[in-house]
Formats: structure tokens, C-alpha cells, sequence
């Protein structure tokens, strides 16, 4: 090593042992700790998970049209606060749904501005430009820590007379360990996809790719999963990083970069909303930004049971009637029928269809407007009422801001025309609303999810939104809020038979690793036709079995699941698996990781209720033969075990093991 290099390497070396943070706050149980510091004017946190380092030395800070908080600063260490978090909710959206506890420990650390003067000009001092001189407190950080999650957010505090800021760039920095494999959806290019509505989080994710891509430029949409490998299985990590709490005071973000596995918050691209609006937040003084959310294991079972998202914030406003009555099971006949589909009788059709089910509800999909009228939705209504069945209605978010030609459109982007007709589908007895076509995560679009969750409850309506953001919190936040797809969803399954193909190795052995756990997911799947057509012998062909169908019945979670059926597999079907699909819950209690690794494999549990569902899928080559044990089932119990294309009654053997099979392409499915 030449010399100059070699100093050039001591000296990186002392930075990075002089970065002697100290652990500020730990789990309860102890097993993670996060360490913060101030080096040289700047905040830095890292995290620790049983010793092993998850979060290397990362930075953190705000860059506001105050001043620059991510230099410059010194840390007030005799203001910081520690405390508890804790507290229990019920919330029968979820996937932990009942008498939830939740306890974190806490620090807030404040932080000031250091006044030293840093630019000269003209032989004087001169204070950094847009940097209001002020050397008082600027910004907290607040971190909680639970036994399985680290948060963190800032605060931006008042400064003199300045009680509004502009935040332009958040410097939020989680660098993964630089052998870390991640599974983690890119970002999509503004005013691309169908009728220019992307972003929508629609992408593929990555399958254990190493770090060092950025996406195709853009970086990735939460959530983002990384597996730290080691030689020694018991100390593997897995990460999953995300955000939750995000309401119209910010905007939705997304991870860039992963050069060696730094990767750093991003704000919106300046193309969404076909330009329109600005990639930074207006926040009130003082104003908390969203949380940062870290969720850690050695398996993916923390990740796969965490409630963070949803720990950490509040309703925004009381229910007005009780949703959770309406939760269940429901229809819709676009996804084998398309656009034609939504017309009167074939909606009729489908309604006595969802009633022989016994499901709740039947969501009518675009174009009703034209297609089948106002008046006679509220025939439709009435009639699905008759039956015991509620209806959904889609609608166009746009707007302005893409392409998407589909009615009814120009409504949902109004108050005045939503409230308006918000009020007509409450007279008329409509359950929910599906809106679709969102246009990106600018401030705006934020705002625009809030305000229609927000005139829908005045009416006792409920929403699903499509083409869409993730949510962050919402269920807890909203309570008329009932799911997002915010993912490649069931649609891109009639649309391609490469989707067909890769199905259960993208969707079913992916998403519950990845986007359902941190939100309710409308996938709109379980589809028991052969084909993805009407007749059901051409077009896009399943290559799952109906088993796995049953299973991502369970795998996916949402409160309102409008399955893929059609009419006909009540006589094309095998009689088990709609049997299944009668009674399958769609309100869970408690969930539980048993096995798998995404992309290949998932075995898990869901309680609802008293009972247990098992359910497994295989995306592998080869079949999965396992002796599963599972210690929430009872020894020498008689459980149904769905595999191999029926349902067999099998005993739970003295050690609690049940025998499985999944085939490629299969499913498993235990019920007790
Ligand atoms: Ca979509």
C-alpha cells in the first residue's frame, strides 16, 4: 500500500473507531440495542440484534428551508428523555386482530444547532445561506424499540416567529451489512405503465439479489426485506425496513441507492402527477415526520408477525358505525369477466352467485356508470340486499394527473362530488368504494387518500384503493379503511401467462414475507377456473393446483377478500374446495411463521377465533416433504389436511407433527 493511501486508510480507520456511540435505548428483553451519536456535527445510529451488528453507523437528519439539520449540530445529551411506550387495541382489520399488547422503550435525543459561522465572504463571517442563524433546539429524534422492532421520526421544532418548514430531503440512512441478499420490489419510472398511471407499486421483487442496484434507477418501494446469510443458520438476520404513520403532513417515501448496502430515504420523483406538485413536504411547526420502522430475527418469523405499522399511530377519527360487521368474503366479476362483465345481469348474476356462497359482498367493477346507470345500481342494490349481499362501487381517482379513461371518473378527486355522491350510495345502501389510478406519493395524493377515508366515514362507507400507494398504518389510522393492492395483484394473472407461470414463486411464496405484513392486501386471488376467461377454456392458464388456491386464502390477509370465483365452479369445481371457500375467515387473531424462504416456499399459521389454518405453498422444483410440527395443534386431535388435490381427516400425531406433501406449483392446507 502506497503511504499516502495507507494514512489515507489510518485515518478512516480512527473516524470510524471514534464513532464510539453508546447504546441509548434497548428492547425490552434487551436483545436489541441502538446506538446514537453525534460525530463531528452529525447524527449517526446503528443498531445491534443479539450482539451482531443489523444497522451499520448510518446518518440521519432533515434538510429544510430552515437550515440543513444533518451537520452542524450538537446533541443536548442532558435534555434527552427515556421512557416507556406501551399499550393494548383491538382491531379486527388485522392480522393480530384481538386484544393486542404492544411495549416499546424510548429516547428522544434533541438536537441544536451549532451557530459557528462557516462561510466567509469578503473577509467576514457570514452564517450559511437558507441557515436561520438560530442556536437554539432545532429537531428530536424519537426512537422506540420493541422486542422485534426499532422506530425512529423527528421532530421539527418551532424557531422564533417560523412555525411553517419546508422539508426538501430526508437523510434517513440504513446501511445493511454489505453480504445482506434482499428481496425488495424497484420503484417504477413516473407517468409509465397503463394509461401513464405509474407508480403504483406494481413491480416484481428482486429474489435474494445482492445489494448494489438501485432498481432501474429509481431505488424500491416499501417494504424492503434483506437477508444477512451466515455460515452459522442460528445468526442469520433478517431486516425488514419500512414506514408507517404517513398521512397528508408528508409524503410517501421510498429506499435509494444500496452502494455496499447504504441505502437512504427518497421522496417523490418530480414526474409523478405528470409533474404537477412538488417531491417536498410542507410541514407545520412543530411537526413529526412519519416512522422509520427496522423490524429484526434470525428467521423470518419476526417479520412475518410484527405489528409495528400499526403500533405506533392512532385513529385519526372515531368510526361512525361499526365496519367490522362487514368484513368477509366477497365477488367480483371483472377479474374473469372484464369490462364487459359489468353490466346488470351478469352483476345479478354474480350476486345470487355470492349469496349461494354465503359472502358478504360483491364489489362492481369500471364502467357501471355508463354500462349500467345510477338507477339501476340502486336496483342492484336493493336486490344484493335481498340477498344479504352489500355492493362495492369503483371509481377513477383522476383527476388530472394520468390517462386512465375508465368512469366514473372526476368524482373522488372533489369534495364537494364525492360527498355528494358519498351521500346517494349511503340512501342507496352501498357497502364500500374501490378508487383506482392514484398518481405517485407527492404531498397531494397523500392528502387526497386521507380526505376521501375521511368524507367516507361521514357516510359509512368504506374503501379499498387500487393503483395505489402502500398503506402505513392506515387501518389503525383510518377505521373505514379496509385494504390496498399496492402490489402485482390477481389482474396481471388474466393479463399474462408469464405471470401464470411464476405465480406461486412471485405472489404466493413473496408477499406474505414482504408487502402483507405490513398492510392489508387486496390482492383480489383464489381464482378455481382453469383459465382466466369467462367460458374457462382459453386465455391466461393457472398453473397453480386449487390448493394452493385455498392456501393463499389464508397466506393473504385482508378483512374484505373479493376472491376470483365465477359462477360456474359451483359445478366445475371440486366440491372440497368450495366448501373451503364458504368458510374460510377473513378476520384473523393471531399469526404465526412455521417455515419457508420468499420466492421458494411459505408454511404459516392464522388464528381466527379458536381455530387454526395452516397453509403452505411450493414455488420450488421439487416437492416439500416435511413432518411439520406445530405446537398450537392438540396431540392425537383429528385435523382436515387439503393436499394432493383432496381433503382427508388425519390425527396429529402424540408429538404434535402432522405429515405434509407440497407438490411444484401446490398447496397445503390444515383446518382443525
Ligand atoms: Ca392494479
Amino acid at each position: 500500500m502506497k503511504m499516502k493511501k495507507y494514512a489515507a486508510f489510518c485515518l478512516a480507520l480512527m473516524a470510524m473507531t471514534a464513532v464510539k456511540a453508546e447504546v441509548i435505548v434497548s428492547s425490552p428483553d434487551g436483545r436489541i440495542g441502538v446506538d446514537f451519536d453525534v460525530k463531528d456535527g452529525k447524527p449517526v445510529y446503528s443498531v445491534i440484534y443479539d450482539g451482531q451488528v443489523a444497522i451499520e453507523p448510518s446518518p440521519l437528519g432533515l434538510r429544510t428551508n430552515m437550515g440543513d439539520y444533518t451537520q452542524d449540530l450538537k446533541w443536548d445529551k442532558e435534555k434527552t428523555a427515556k421512557g416507556d411506550y406501551s399499550g393494548n387495541y383491538a382491531l379486527a382489520s388485522l392480522k393480530e386482530g384481538q386484544d393486542h399488547n404492544f411495549e416499546f422503550k424510548t429516547a428522544i435525543v434533541q438536537l441544536s444547532k451549532n451557530a459557528r459561522p462557516v462561510a466567509q465572504e469578503n473577509g467576514r463571517p457570514q452564517a450559511r445561506r437558507g441557515d436561520r442563524g438560530n442556536n437554539g433546539p432545532v429537531m428530536n429524534i424519537e426512537f422506540r424499540v420493541s422486542n422485534r422492532d426499532v422506530a425512529f421520526r423527528y421532530t421539527v421544532l418551532t424557531q422564533g416567529d417560523t412555525r411553517s418548514c419546508v422539508i426538501r430531503e430526508e437523510a434517513s440512512t440504513f446501511q445493511v451489512p454489505s453480504n445482506s441478499l434482499t428481496f425488495m420490489a424497484p420503484q417504477s419510472n413516473p407517468m409509465t405503465g397503463f394509461a401513464r398511471t405509474a407508480p403504483s407499486y406494481e413491480t416484481k421483487f428482486t429474489l435474494g439479489e445482492p445489494v448494489g442496484k438501485n432498481g432501474y434507477g429509481n431505488g424500491y418501494v416499501f417494504p424492503c426485506l434483506f437477508e444477512v446469510p451466515n455460515a452459522d443458520k442460528a445468526k442469520a438476520l433478517w431486516i425488514l425496513v419500512s414506514e408507517t404513520g404517513t398521512d397528508g403532513n408528508y409524503v410517501g417515501c421510498r429506499l435509494l441507492g444500496g452502494n455496499g448496502g447504504e441505502y437512504r430515504i427518497g421522496f417523490p420523483q418530480e414526474g409523478e402527477l405528470n409533474g404537477w406538485g412538488s417531491t417536498s413536504v410542507q410541514m407545520a411547526l412543530p411537526g413529526n415526520t412519519p416512522w422509520r420502522t427496522i423490524t429484526i430475527g434470525h428467521t423470518p418469523a419476526n417479520i412475518i408477525e410484527t405489528t409495528v405499522t400499526w403500533d405506533l399511530v392512532d385513529a385519526k377519527y372515531p368510526a361512525s358505525k361499526d365496519y367490522s360487521k362487514d368484513y368477509g368474503k366477497g365477488m367480483w366479476s371483472w377479474i374473469i369477466g372484464m369490462d364487459s362483465s359489468c353490466n346488470f345481469d351478469e352483476q345479478k348474476r354474480y350476486i345470487d352467485f355470492a349469496a349461494a356462497m354465503g359472502y358478504r359482498s360483491l364489489l362492481v367493477d369500471a364502467l357501471w356508470d355508463v354500462q349500467i346507470g345510477r338507477e339501476r345500481i340502486a336496483e342492484l342494490s336493493r336486490y344484493a340486499q335481498s340477498k344479504g349481499v352489500g355492493l362495492y362501487l369503483w371509481y377513477n381517482s383522476n383527476g388530472s394527473w394520468n390517462d386512465a379513461p375508465q368512469s366514473p371518473k372526476g368524482i373522488m378527486n372533489s369534495s364537494r362530488e364525492r360527498r355528494k355522491e358519498m351521500k346517494w350510495m349511503q340512501e342507496i345502501g352501498i357497502l364500500g368504494i374501490k378508487v383506482d389510478f392514484f398518481g405517485g406519493d407527492k404531498q397531494p395524493v397523500m392528502q387526497l387518500y386521507e380526505d376521501i377515508l375521511t368524507d367516507a366515514n361521514d357516510f359509512g362507507i368504506m374503501c379499498i384503493f387500487h393503483g395505489c400507494t402502500l398503506p402505513r398504518g392506515w387501518e389503525r389510522m383510518f377505521p373505514n379503511y379496509v385494504a390496498s393492492e399496492a402490489i402485482l395483484a390477481s389482474e396481471n394473472l388474466h393479463f399474462s401467462q408469464g405471470f401464470c407461470d411464476e405465480e406461486a414463486r412471485d405472489c404466493g411464496a413473496m408477499y406474505p414475507f414482504t408487502r402483507n405484513v405490513v398492510g392489508s392486501m387486496d390482492f383480489g386471488g383464489s381464482a378455481l377456473n382453469k383459465y382466466y376467461n369467462a367460458d374457462n377454456s382459453r386465455g391466461s392458464r393457472r398453473v397453480t393446483s386449487d390448493v394452493y388456491a385455498l392456501a393463499t386464502a389464508v397466506l393473504f390477509q385482508s378483512p374484505v377478500q373479493h376472491f376470483a370465483l365465477a359462477p360456474n365452479n359451483l359445478t366445475d369445481a371440486p366440491e372440497y374446495a368450495i366448501d373451503f371457500m364458504k368458510t374460510v375467515p377473513t378476520k384473523w387473531d393471531e399469526v404465526r411463521f412455521i417455515d419457508g424462504y420468499p420466492g421458494k416456499y411459505i408454511i404459516m399459521a392464522r388464528r381466527s377465533g379458536d381455530k387454526w389454518y395452516i397453509a403452505g405453498v411450493n414455488a420450488m422444483e421439487q416437492p416439500i416433504k416435511q413432518t411439520l410440527t406445530l405446537p398450537m395443534l392438540e396431540g392425537g386431535s383429528t385435523i382436515n389436511l387439503y393436499m394432493n388435490d383432496e381433503v382427508k381427516p388425519v390425527k396429529v400425531s402424540k408429538k404434535q407433527t402432522v405429515k405434509i406433501e407440497i407438490p411444484t406449483n401446490g398447496g397445503v392446507v390444515i383446518v382443525e
